[in-house]
């Protein structure tokens, strides 16, 4: 096993770096790929560029050629880290790639995925989109001292390495990973869609809950796991279908196999509405809708239940967009742009401070004077959080001449933080666990605003039977949370990470 990479890099200092302008954040992009006689290394690189919205802080690969496992990656965007130059020495039939957004463990190199461990002939590596809630837990049991493992993923990777037989006692059938896998993995709590690999099997797993997606499709030579249908799309790979809460997919040389290694009556479908609403690219499949489709319809719904008059609909770029559509195509209203958004903002500055965070949605966003001025406004977000990018955003608008601005929100209020891997904040930040409407209304600075409500949410989406994870707009969390956790994030302390996880890890630089 080779690894590249700078050794260590700081973390980021000062403030939040994960939420910047006050959208909620994901927690990466996994793909995996077992492709015989094409180029792996270069599809990985495609389909982890297609996964980039879903985290921007590191990218990764591993590359198997059957004998060795090489793992590359490094702090960046998929383009940062990889090249040509990088890419060509990565040859095998067999890959799995990573993009990450931190919440647990801190943003330094040795956070970065695919996670090696030299378990078993040739070790394996993983890359993980999720969030457990027994880390501490686990760690406790397995008499864990603080910071032997870096993040939850880390720690995984350390159970199913102590899982594996000894040398000597391997399977003759080479399927070691895919046996320690089932062993541990009855343990773990919370969110995990896994990629894995050894020199010779490719693994996905979705929890019980399938609160991240993963979808199975078919290359020309194999097959492939990603996060996101669109991640086979620019690959030129066929969907075949989302792996299921609670699967474990096995792809080898004779094929793929589904195992199912949780108890049955774990198995409860709740995948995060967030993915519909704001995560998942518009172009990407979920349970079997476009997710474009889905947000236009809440636009749709939300002007009907929020009806109002007005000269100009518009969408705040880009996830609002799709609903703003909507909102205009149910209630007549023209729709227009009022803000330009620079396509070249990335993560690249850190908002330490509210009034920085301010001047960050200066920079990211700008209004189009000529359509606003004089003009009766509705603005459709996908979302308020803390609702800091929304009062600068409102203000812009007002400076540029709009009349009047009607806020329409395509999601409930959010009101409970998540456990599950979405960095959305504590109690104490999300501005609708603390205000009510009309003290929305005056700290915005908007005429109006109005939320679309959960049945209506669940309606646009138009899943019937579809489970959903919708705990941060109700309260009501699918899983059992250990009380450590929510004591911690309820009374209004640190969500992300847990400062016991912090303890736990050795890098706690976020
Ligand atoms: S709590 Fe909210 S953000 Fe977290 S998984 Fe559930 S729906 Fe998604």
């Amino acid at each position: 096993m080779r690894e590249h990479g700078p050794v260590s890099q700081p973390a980021p200092s000062g403030g939040d770096p994960g939420r910047p302008d006050g959208r909620p954040k994901e927690a990466c992009g996994v793909f995996g790929i077992y492709a015989p006689g094409l180029p792996v290394a270069h599809l990985t690189f495609d389909g982890l560029y297609a996964l980039q919205h879903r985290g921007q802080e590191s990218a990764g690969m591993a590359v198997s050629d059957g004998d060795m496992i090489t793992v590359v990656k490094d702090m960046g965007l998929v383009t940062n880290v990889f090249e040509d130059r990088t890419l060509a020495p990565l040859k095998g039939h067999l890959a799995i790639g990573h993009t990450r957004y931190s919440t647990t463990g801190s943003s330094t190199w040795r956070n970065a995925q695919p996670v090696y461990r030299g378990s078993g002939e040739s070790g394996f590596a993983l890359g993980h989109n999720g969030n457990l809630t027994n880390t501490w837990e686990l760690a406790e049991e397995a008499g864990m001292l603080p910071g032997v493992v870096a993040s939850d993923s880390d720690l995984v990777a350390e159970f199913i390495s102590a899982a594996f037989l000894p040398a000597g006692q391997e399977r003759s059938d080479g399927r070691d990973l895919e046996e320690a896998l089932t062993q541990v993995l009855p343990a773990l709590e919370g969110a995990f869609s896994f990629v894995l690999m050894d020199a010779s099997h490719l693994i996905g797993v979705r929890d019980p809950n399938g609160f991240r997606p993963l979808c199975l499709g078919k290359a020309e030579t194999g097959w492939v796991l990603a996060s996101e249908t669109t991640a086979l799309d620019v690959i030129g790979a066929h969907f075949v279908r989302e792996v299921e809460p609670g699967e474990m997919i096995v792809i080898d040389a004779t094929g793929w196999r589904s195992v199912r290694p949780f108890p049955a009556e774990r198995v409860n479908p709740t995948l995060c509405i967030f993915e519909l609403v704001y995560f998942a690219r518009p172009d990407s499949r979920l349970y079997g809708k476009e997710v474009h489709g889905a947000r236009r319809r809440m636009g749709e719904l939300l002007a009907q239940q929020a009806p109002v008059v007005a000269d100009m609909v518009m969408g705040v770029p880009d996830s609002g967009v799709p609903a703003a559509e909507g909102y205009a195509r149910q209630s007549g209203i023209p729709y227009g742009q009022g803000l330009v958004k620079n396509r070249y903002i990335g993560r690249t500055f850190i908002a330490p401070s509210q009034e920085m965070r301010t001047q960050g949605v200066r920079r990211k966003l700008n209004p189009l004077r000529d359509n606003i001025t004089g003009k009766r406004l509705v603005v459709v977000d996908d979302s308020v959080v803390r609702g800091t990018t929304t009062k600068a955003m409102v203000r812009m608008l007002r400076e540029a001449g709009a009349r009047e601005v009607h806020l329409r929100v395509a999601l409930p209020p959010i009101k409970w933080p998540c456990f599950y891997g979405i960095d959305i904040g504590t109690r104490a930040e999300l501005l609708a666990a603390n205000m009510s409407m009309s003290e929305i209304n005056d700290l915005l600075g908007v005429d109006s605003v109005a939320y679309l409500n959960l049945d209506n949410l669940v309606r646009a989406i138009d899943a019937p039977g579809a489970g959903f994870c919708s705990a941060c707009l109700t309260g009501e969390y699918p899983t059992e949370v250990p009380a450590r956790f929510t004591r911690d994030v309820l009374d209004g302390g640190s969500t992300q990470p847990n400062p016991d996880d912090a303890k736990l890890f050795t890098d706690t630089g976020v």
